[in-house]
């Protein structure tokens, strides 16, 4: 893993990684749509010219540059940063100038390829003409995300609340909106009211975030929720409960996804996806988890020098995840006695479902270990069924997969493996539909459950 991390240092090259924004313009790719705006308007707060890209119009572009063999995510996010430049040059003709915008790629550590998006994307745009000026900066999970290098000194610790602060609201405006369509009094409302309300919020971020005015923020987010709680038909009986998880990008990147909470929502369920936020506490707990593991084995060899700064480091992730921790809890509990949102779970219960059942291991790190320990917490939590969403073959949620299905032919909970690549399946609809009558089934029988956790 050491010899990995180095040989990655290495062959970064001078525009790529840790690259300061300084006063170009940054472009952040759109996952979901909530996150892109929120934290897009939350830089702009700090000073930086940030804008969400425009997402998935340059497919084609992105298939162009690639074999073929990429995950489907790195596919779609060139295609976006290769059709915001086609466009950019229609608009700005010869005063088009690719050193004055900065791409905004993270990267992830661990035994998948998602630390290798950004090497890729460098690769095509050092081939095509003069966009080697066009930086890529990349946050990583060695870390913890960390913005210090990206923002001046002063800003960067500030950012990373407020930006945590806006990945966690998108999250709520993402189930505000999963709560509501389902039962919606007028076909439409839920998503006109949730991208008027995320305008709003893009301003009250903008306004906010940077003096961390944190209870602003959430009174604005309480009056949302409150209005749109309104939108809810009460004499809609409750349905299927459904549970999303899989690999990030996927379930939450609706155009890749073919959107399919809308179409799970059209056979009649109300969908549950995981949050975005789990991701980044998963950071925070893994490198907190693996400088112990490291502290552990300096004691075991007497080698006090490396046990001090894994001491270090221990204690600054440590603070980290509390931190993150505090401030989700803090925000689901203000919009809890409004709407009967879901809250969301600890990393630490995940690990703790792996252990009882001798599944999987937070060892091997990935998102694997966060959907198969997902999976299982809500089939006993009383789900009526679960969906795994995931890029055609993406190796953790492939894992996943086999982990999980003989468990869930066991207890006998509906479980659908949804891959994607940019193809239309003819039969997913069936497949969509089997799993939903499945889904009712299993509801009929058992009901569902009140208070639920998140998946
Ligand atoms: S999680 Fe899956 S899709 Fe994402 S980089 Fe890893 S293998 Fe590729």
């Amino acid at each position: 893993m050491e010899a990995r991390r180095k040989n990655q240092e290495e062959q970064a090259p001078g525009n790529l990684g840790k690259i300061r924004f300084g006063k170009k313009t940054v472009l952040i790719p759109e996952m979901n749509r909530s996150t892109a705006l929120l934290l897009a308007a939350t830089f702009r707060g700090f000073g930086v010219e940030a804008r969400a890209l425009e997402t998935y119009k340059g497919l084609d572009l992105g298939k162009e540059y690639t074999s073929g063999k990429e995950c489907y995510p790195c596919q779609v996010t060139l295609g976006d940063i290769l059709y915001f430049v086609q466009e950019e040059k229609k608009r700005l003709g010869p005063a088009f100038d690719p050193g004055q915008y900065v791409y905004f790629l993270p990267e992830s550590d661990g035994p998948c390829r998602f630390g290798l998006y950004n090497r890729f994307q460098r690769i095509v745009l050092d081939s095509l003409p003069g966009l080697d000026r066009l930086t890529i900066t990349s946050i990583t999970t060695r870390d913890g995300y960390s913005f210090a290098g990206i923002l001046e000194k002063d800003k960067a610790l500030d950012f990373q609340k407020s930006g945590y602060f806006a990945i966690v609201v998108a999250d709520i405006m993402d189930r505000l909106r999963w709560r509501i369509r389902p039962y919606e009094k007028k076909a439409g409302s839920a998503d006109e009211f949730i991208e008027t309300s995320l305008h709003h919020l893009e301003r009250t971020f903008q306004e906010h975030g940077p003096n961390k005015a944190f209870e602003k923020i959430l009174d604005e987010v309480v009056r949302v929720v409150e209005e749109g709680k309104a939108l809810i038909d009460p004499k809609i009986p409750p349905k299927p409960l459904i549970g999303m998880v899989g690999e990030i990008f996927l379930r939450t990147h609706i155009q890749s996804n073919q959107d399919i909470i809308r179409l799970l929502e059209k056979h009649g369920a109300e969908v549950l996806n995981a949050s975005v936020a789990e991701w980044g506490n998963y950071v925070s707990y893994d490198a907190l988890r693996s400088a112990k593991a490291q502290a552990r084995l300096n004691l075991k060899q007497l080698r006090f020098s490396p046990l001090w700064s894994k001491l270090k480091e221990m204690l600054g992730f440590g603070i980290d995840l509390y931190y993150k921790e505090y401030r989700q809890e803090q925000i689901y509990k203000r919009v809890e006695p409004v709407l009967d949102l879901i809250g969301d779970h600890k990393i630490s219960h995940l690990e703790e479902v792996l252990k009882e059942r001798d599944l999987f291991s937070f060892d091997v790190a990935t998102e694997a270990c966060l959907s198969i320990a997902s999976i299982i917490s809500c089939a006993h939590a009383g789900y009526n069924g679960m969906v795994n969403v995931y890029p055609f073959t993406c190796m953790p949620s492939t894992t996943t997969s086999a982990v999980v299905k003989p468990v869930m032919s066991e207890l006998g909970i509906p479980y659908l493996d949804a891959p994607y690549d940019s193809s239309i399946q003819p039969g997913r609809e069936a497949a969509i539909r089997t799993f939903m009558y499945q889904a009712e089934q299993h509801f009929r029988r058992h009901g569902r459950m009140q208070k639920r956790p998140s998946p």
